[in-house]
């Protein structure tokens, strides 16, 4: 039989672990599923010094934890399961947590948005294992990786994709960034304000990034640009020390450089986590969940079109009356741990007024 809640949250990440220590001390009950990566994406890096309130930083995996037991300790009930599949049509909302039979959840990761509809598809032809009256969405993005067999091993260990995050950690480094769009452009001049060695590699011959971002780059005396390059290869013992360049000449031919590298900054996007969601909530060109507050067209109309003597209801509602979304899943902007954890501030205080509103 279905167990019944008031509230599922959905993703461990910053702003999941915040909308359950919010609702949970507003007697909200709300049960939060934790998904493979039990504490989202700062698992992956050591130093956390931009979180306001940590004068001298933490580790990523510590101040998840303690946001963990933060959660619990108001009444948070934390479930390491996957949310496999939902039903978003009507109230109450139902949702999976099972996987078919022989389908790992490691392997649920992985799959492509087909796949995760396949599953999507086999789960729910038993009974959801959890009806809810409002669920928040906080399942996060990853970033765009180069696809390289060893890079993940080097993720917080000389590989980047965050120069907001990072560029601090590389005051007179020798640095590279790859990318050719605004994000690469604001990652190079990030870095270059603490060194005067960044390299940019792009992989065309000319950047898609506005002329603006493009010229701050191109005239900046600390960044130089290698076009048509690709990396092929990263090295080094327990930190990136070497890459592995491939440049197309212009006669169509093809040579490879080592450089030595101290840092090596992704800059080619991010995918927002929300395939779960495809066709029930409303998202952008990209696939980041639309909210009444988001800062793109289809944020502002659905924030149009929910305004009431002057002020946006609810803002941080989905398409779906009763589903909320919070932190990177739908963020095209920030992507920051203090921005993801605020969202999912709000998402919780959002869920509480809409359900006093419901109920009374
Ligand atoms: C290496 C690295 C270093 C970073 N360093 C910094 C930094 O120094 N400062 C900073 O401010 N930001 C940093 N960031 C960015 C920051 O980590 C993100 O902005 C933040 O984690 C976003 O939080 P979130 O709650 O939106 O989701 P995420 O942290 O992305 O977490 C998403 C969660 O959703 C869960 N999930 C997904 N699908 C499902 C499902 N079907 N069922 C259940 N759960 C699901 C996942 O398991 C995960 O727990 C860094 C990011 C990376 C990758």
């Amino acid at each position: 039989m279905s167990e019944h809640k008031r509230l599922v949250v959905i993703g461990s990440g910053p702003s999941g672990y915040t909308a359950g220590l919010y609702a949970a001390r507003a007697q909200m009950a709300p049960e939060l599923y934790t998904g493979v990566e039990s504490g989202g994406q700062l698992m992956y890096t050591s130093d956390l010094e931009n979180f306001p309130g940590f004068s001298e930083g933490v580790m990523g995996p510590k101040f998840m934890w303690d946001l963990r037991q933060q959660a619990t300790k108001f009444g948070a009930v934390i479930k390491d399961q996957l949310i496999t599949a939902v039903d978003l049509s009507v109230r109450p909302f139902k949702l999976w947590t099972s996987l078919p039979t022989g389908v790992r959840a490691d392997e649920y990761k992985q799959a492509s948005a087909e796949r995760l509809a396949e599953i999507s598809a086999q789960v729910k032809q038993q009974a959801p294992e959890l009806l809810a009256d409002a669920v928040i969405v906080s399942t996060g993005a990853t970033s765009i990786m180069l696809g390289l067999p060893n890079e993940m091993t080097y993720l917080g260990k000389g590989l980047s994709t965050c120069a907001v995050c990072d560029a601090a950690f590389f005051k007179q480094k020798k640095v590279f960034v790859v990318g050719g769009g605004d994000s690469a452009m604001e990652d190079a001049l990030a870095l270059a304000k603490f060194t005067d060695n960044v390299t940019l590699l792009h992989r065309r011959d000319s950047f898609r990034a506005s002329k603006i971002m493009q010229d701050r780059v191109l005239q900046h005396p600390h960044i130089k640009v290698r076009w048509n390059s690709v990396v092929t290869e990263v090295k080094g013992d327990t930190k990136v020390s070497e890459i592995e360049i491939e440049t197309t000449q212009p006669d169509g031919s093809k040579t490879k450089t080592s450089e030595t590298a101290e840092g090596l900054f992704l800059a080619i996007g991010h995918r927002p986590v929300s395939a779960l969601f495809k066709d029930q909530l409303l998202v952008d060109q990209h696939g980041y969940i639309v909210t009444r507050q988001s800062y793109t067209s289809a944020g502002l109309q659905l924030a149009e079109a929910a305004t009431s003597a002057g002020l946006v209801q609810f803002p941080t509602m989905t398409s779906v009356e009763g589903v909320f979304a919070a932190g990177d899943v739908v963020d095209v902007r920030y992507k920051q741990a203090v921005t993801a954890a605020g969202m999912g501030c709000q998402a919780a205080l959002d869920v509480e007024r809409w359900l006093e509103r419901q109920e009374n």
